[in-house]
């Protein structure tokens, strides 16, 4: 589950991170109010407007904007707030903004420099520890900086038993050649932004930048969060962070329904029972030469109702233009599979789409001749690579 900046920096405060402070608005006045409170609370007389959307590169698609009265508050928050904002990390729509973070302006000058860094805390699989990754190239694209100076960026590996070692969060703090009271600030925020990624059981905590102030203050400016989905029994209070309308519209849906979707940019929709099949299926949809357009997972009870359920999300898909249908009947027979598929296609009245199915297992022959009696326009196979084929054949026309 991602969250939102705002979210994401509540949960950083709340474990003694220090945060550029802020309020969210839904409108152009909320945004007023809250710059006055902001002011009341923290002396500030800029503020930052930030659209709070699931996508990170805001700043370049103008999303992140300075603001330097009230009056400016109100004129950009009105701009923002309703835009389709688009970035580097968003489709070609961009996404819509249906709120903004009213933020204390932190670049203030001072007695020394301002400084950005990067620092994310993130599971590294290939090892099963947690992992600081952190950069003295803040504000700028982690993956520009991998690429063009990678020398730049350093890790620091957590033993998940053990935790953050002191020494461990002082070596992050010299790397990033801070000096005096900044170091033991990033002492102190490398700790604790590791405890809260421990525990809210996040996988990823991405902070950049993390602002060094001219008065020598260590700030999270921004924060990108992805809380384990596996671990939020441990967090009901988070499940009111979820935001569905920043979620792919079709994916909640087929959630809803207790189906295992995710979208795809393919032509070919799938409909498979168990994981491992759905991805093998998908592999070979693409030695075909097709793409897949969703991975579908039915589960286990393949039924009608089922069957139904997934043809209906699959063909939310405007780029579906066939569907392989590939099932092993092990536990579920055959034929019940395939009385489900001919008692949802006749349901439905309006697929268009060519269907292929393959099923396989416990009374495979039985569903088969079930299909091909069926008088519906749909292809049966019993061989993988045939039903392979047949999309490849039907594609073509
Ligand atoms: P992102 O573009 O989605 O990563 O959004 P960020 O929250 O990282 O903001 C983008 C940029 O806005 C930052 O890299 C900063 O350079 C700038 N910014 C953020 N907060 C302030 C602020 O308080 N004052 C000023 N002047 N700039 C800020
Ligand atoms: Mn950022």
């Amino acid at each position: 589950m991602n969250l939102h900046e705002y979210q994401g920096k509540d949960i950083l405060s709340s474990f003694g991170v220090r945060i550029q402070r802020g309020i969210v608005a839904k409108n152009a006045n909320e945004a007023v109010a809250a710059a006055k409170q902001l002011t009341a609370e923290t002396g500030t007389s800029w503020y930052v407007i930030k659209a709070q959307v699931h996508a990170g590169g805001r700043g370049k698609g103008g999303g992140v904007k300075l603001a330097k009265s009230l009056k400016e508050v109100e004129e950009i928050s009105g701009k923002i707030i309703g835009m389709q904002l688009i970035t580097p990390q968003t489709s070609a729509e961009g996404k819509k903004v249906h709120q903004v973070l009213i933020a204390e302006d932190v670049y203030y000058p001072g007695a020394s420099e301002t400084k950005e860094f990067y620092v994310s805390v993130l599971l590294n699989r290939g090892t099963g520890r947690n992992m600081i990754m952190y950069s003295t190239e803040g504000g700028m694209d982690i993956e520009t900086v991998a690429e063009e100076t990678p020398h730049l960026i350093f890790t620091e590996e957590i033993d998940p038993a053990v935790g953050i070692l002191p020494f461990q969060a002082r070596r992050v703090a010299f790397n990033l050649g801070l000096e005096g009271n900044a170091f033991k600030e990033m002492t102190k925020f490398i700790t604790n932004l590791y405890t809260a990624y421990d525990k809210s059981d996040a996988s990823l905590f991405e902070i950049n930048p993390v602002l060094k102030t001219s008065d020598d203050k260590i700030i999270a400016v921004d924060a990108k969060v992805t809380i384990d989905d596996n671990a939020l029994y441990r967090h009901k209070d988070y499940l009111d962070l979820r935001d569905l309308r920043e979620e792919n519209a079709i994916e909640v849906e087929a959630g809803a329904l207790g189906l295992n979707y995710v979208d795809l940019d393919g032509n070919v929709g799938c409909m498979v029972n168990g994981a491992g099949l759905a991805m093998a299926t998908m592999d070979l949809i693409k030695q075909a030469g097709g793409e897949p357009a969703n991975f579908l997972d039915v589960g286990g009870t393949a039924d009608a109702a089922r069957v139904e359920a997934a043809f209906r999300i699959i063909l939310k898909d405007p780029g579906v233009k066939a569907i392989l249908i590939n099932i092993f009947g092990g536990i579920v027979r055959c034929d019940r599979v395939a009385q489900g598929v001919i008692d949802a296609y006749r349901n439905m009245g309006n697929i268009t789409v060519p269907i292929i199915v393959r099923l396989q297992g416990t009374n495979a022959d039985i569903a088969k001749k079930l299909l091909d009696d069926s008088g519906l326009d749909v292809l049966s196979a019993t061989e993988f690579q045939e039903a392979a084929d047949k999309v490849q054949a039907v594609l073509a026309n």
